[in-house]
């Protein structure tokens, strides 16, 4: 297995980032992006450009590795695949739990405290907002602290059922190197003698609370993300190329109550056509420097 990124040492990231503040001061995007968002309530959407600062790659970024994600119907269906996910996601999981909130995390989480965001919603499942002290979180593709039970509804803290794991699959080390991608799904071959957990109540089927390929976001957890743009009077998207449907929905809600959308990203995005404005950048430097402007 390969490492497909390092995570970078939060004193390179500080240096750069202020770096960069000094130069994006002085970008008329940034400053346009500042006008637009001055006064208003922002409703923040973000995907998973902005947590690659935190050493977790997004793999629809340029250069990511192609891979087949695997469905809610795969892991329903066989117990190898759940041997296969299980494991994968074991590993996956020991690094998302060691990653730490970013600037452009701690910029957002500090947007709210000052008052100027109304929450956040994210496309993410590292748990990265909450713990860089955003209050109102929505996870629209769940999150990997998580697990449920699919027989009797049961849910579990992901740190028990890896404890678990780590004791019944002793010989699963964590590798220094692993192949992760932003669901927290890790490419294993070998699993065939890998112990899968069961729901200490039931014994039936363990899963974690995040959205499956091949499965919904629940309505509940999209009315959740609605409400938070409904509350603002502008929409920040950061790090997100909106390829999934939902994060395009609430595009669209803001676009149909003519609030101004500011998009943050490297890269095209769907939603590029409807910005106000777009700054084609990182969200770490982005956000920081945005939100030190925003704060006044
Ligand atoms: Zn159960």
């Amino acid at each position: 297995m390969a490492i497909t990124q390092s995570a970078p040492s939060s004193e390179t990231v500080e240096q750069t980032v202020e770096q960069t503040v000094e130069q994006r001061v002085a970008s008329p995007e940034l400053d346009a992006a500042a006008q637009v968002l001055g006064g208003r309530t922002i409703a923040v959407l973000t995907g998973a450009g902005i947590s690659t600062d935190s050493g977790i790659p997004d793999y629809r970024g340029a250069g990511a590795p192609v891979r087949n994600p695997m469905t809610f119907q795969d892991f329903m269906s066989d117990h190898q695949y759940r041997q296969r996910y299980w494991a994968g996601s074991h590993l996956g999981w020991n690094r998302f739990d060691s990653a730490i909130p970013n600037p452009g995390h701690v910029a957002i989480a500090e947007l709210e405290a000052a008052g100027r965001a109304s929450g956040v919603i994210t496309q993410n499942v590292d748990g990265l907002h909450t713990r860089a002290g955003s209050q109102r979180v929505v996870d629209l593709h769940g999150s990997m602290d998580r697990v449920r039970c699919l027989d009797c509804g049961q849910t579990f803290v992901r740190a028990d059922i890896a404890a678990r794991i780590s004791a019944s699959n002793p010989w699963l080390d964590s590798p220094d190197a692993v192949e992760l991608s932003p669901d927290g799904d890790v490419q294993v071959t070998d699993v065939d003698d890998f112990v899968v957990p069961e729901c200490s109540v039931c014994a039936g089927l363990l899963k974690p609370e995040i959205v499956f390929f091949g499965e919904f976001v629940p309505i509940s957890k999209f009315t959740e993300a609605a409400a938070i743009v409904q509350r603002a009077d502008a929409l920040l998207i950061a790090g997100s190329s909106l390829v999934v449907n939902s994060g395009i929905r609430l595009l669209d809600k803001a676009a149909r109550s003519k609030m101004p959308i500011v998009i943050v990203n490297r890269g095209a995005t769907k939603g590029d056509a409807r910005a106000t404005v777009k700054i084609d950048d990182g969200t770490s430097e982005t956000l920081v420097a945005l939100a030190a402007i925003l704060r006044g």
